[in-house]
């Protein structure tokens, strides 16, 4: 068996999000066991896609679901599927000829929502078409991007861009009256729960979801939701079809493995988990004081993304220690690794959620060692 120590990997203790860059989430043994149960039989892919979709459906209180292999690939189905609808005339012509052939393959999206993710779109052959500014974002300005080659409108949610965008609820008003899909990017959008379905019920036609970020599946696995109409349209792109989708493959195990991360996280009761952030936080706090007086340490809130999770911000004056980059090098270059969200030159933030009740005080000793090298430098 191959191990992460053969191949000369560290550990990474994680204080700072459910990044893909450091393995997204890390699984309940009942998500493994469920991996692993479905990897001992051959089984009908359309059949099991079907199934999980209907399932996933239920739990998120949509009326159809799609599970893949990432959120990104969500986005790809989602663009593919609102370029072509569930046409096969139109699918066979953007097999043949491209789908940057098809008539109907301008993306409109808010200029604050340009984000990394979104060169996905131009893969699934769209043109995207820029709204209003960094700072504002007026209706008028959605109404004159809407024409008859516009295929959808992309929506990235999240309470950080609320402000220099059009709410989803006036994007939505406006999408219903020119029949445009709406598709919405929540990938980390998670908790609350209710994002699940909210986007959906307020005339989403699809919500699109990462399988390995809070729902802690499997980290090569997605979920998108919506109407029964889109998803047999992305259906007709996607898996196990040898089509453009064919790059969104999920396996068997990833299916299963998703499904019951998804049942998991729904029963999870997210209040405690912010009540444990806070209590660490505290603790993290009380002890960073003591240890390293010059550091100011104080509860922020909301977390990354604007999600409903507190962190702890240490900052310090350029005076003290060294710009926060360098102290971000220094503790991920030790073993374990010790990874946190650099805020700005000389503060960075600690999020609790993902470190382990084990290796609480092994942060705290990491950011000694790591300061007081430093200050003394
Ligand atoms: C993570 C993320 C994605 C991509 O999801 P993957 O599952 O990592 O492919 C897309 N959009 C946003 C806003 C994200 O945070």
């Amino acid at each position: 068996m191959v191990d992460y120590r053969e191949l000369g990997i560290r550990r990474v203790v994680n204080a700072h999000n459910t990044l893909t860059a450091y393995g997204g989430s890390l699984m309940a043994s009942e998500v493994l066991e469920a991996m692993e149960n479905a990897s001992r039989w051959f089984v009908d892919m359309h059949q099991l896609l079907e199934a999980a979709s209907a399932r996933a459906a239920r739990l998120t209180r949509n009326e159809d679901a799609f599970l893949v292999n990432s959120g990104s690939s969500g986005l790809l189905l989602s663009t593919l599927a609102a370029m072509t609808g569930d046409d096969m005339s139109l699918i066979a012509r953007a097999l043949e000829q491209g789908p940057q052939q098809l008539a109907r393959r301008e993306v409109i999206m808010h200029r604050c929502h340009r984000i990394p993710y979104d060169p996905v779109l131009r893969l699934a052959g769209a043109e995207i078409v820029e709204i209003g500014n960094a700072i504002q974002t007026f209706d008028w300005e959605l109404r004159a991007a809407i024409n008859e080659r516009t295929a959808a409108i992309m929506y990235v949610a999240g309470e950080h861009l609320r402000l220099p965008a059009l709410s989803f609820e006036r994007v939505s008003e406006i999408a219903a009256e020119h029949r445009i899909p709406v598709i919405v990017d929540a990938a980390a959008q998670l908790p609350p729960k209710e994002n699940l379905w909210r986007f959906t019920q307020a005339g989403a036609a699809v919500a699109v979801f990462s399988g390995g970020k809070e729902i802690r599946g499997p980290q090569a696995s997605g979920l998108m939701v919506g109407s029964r109409k889109f998803m047999d349209a992305v259906r007709a792109h996607a898996f196990p079809w040898q089509r453009y989708g064919r790059v969104a493959k999920i396996g068997k195990e990833e299916i299963m493995g998703l499904l019951t991360a998804l049942e998991l996280w729904l029963e999870r009761d997210t209040d405690a988990d912010v009540r444990r952030a806070d209590t660490v936080i505290e603790e993290w706090r009380s002890s960073l004081l003591q240890r390293l007086p010059r550091v100011e340490a104080v509860r922020d809130w909301p977390g990354e993304a604007g999600r409903p999770m507190p962190r702890l911000r240490l900052s310090w004056t350029p005076e003290t220690y060294p710009e926060a980059s360098s102290i971000d090098e220094s503790l991920r270059s030790r073993d374990p690794a010790v990874v946190v969200f650099v805020a700005d030159s000389h503060s960075i933030w600690l999020n609790p959620e993902l470190v382990d009740d084990a290796d609480l005080d092994l942060v705290v000793d990491a950011l000694v060692t790591v300061f007081e090298g430093a200050g003394a430098s």
